[in-house]
């Protein structure tokens, strides 16, 4: 069996209830998967959905309870080939998603 690796970050989808609501993302975090090319998206994920695999199940998402952090969740990635993680900005990720963008009211 390969050894997993893993690496923990903050759920930004928690962050953001805390923050006001004109606050809007510039960026998304991708993570993608350098075997079957699947993308993940950070702001997909979240407490209530914090359990993803990639198509070949290389990444993993998952999370696991903070202490001592401002969040109440860690979010997991666990892979056995690194993925490539990268930003792209958030109105890229609004029109994959097919969603509406978040604008500042002027
Ligand atoms: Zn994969």
């Amino acid at each position: 069996m390969k050894k997993m690796s893993e690496i923990g970050i903050g759920f930004a989808a928690i962050l953001d209830d805390n923050v006001d609501e004109t606050w809007i993302p510039t960026t998304e975090t991708v993570i993608e998967c350098t075997e079957c090319k699947d993308k993940i998206y950070y702001k997909d994920f979240g407490p209530a959905n914090s359990a993803f695999a990639c198509e070949c199940r290389n990444v993993r998402i998952g999370s696991y309870p903070a202490t001592l952090a401002p969040y109440p969740n860690f979010m997991t990635i666990t892979y056995r080939i690194e993925p490539k993680m990268y930003e792209i900005p958030y109105e890229e990720y609004c029109k994959i998603k097919g969603i509406e963008c978040k604008k500042k009211e002027e």
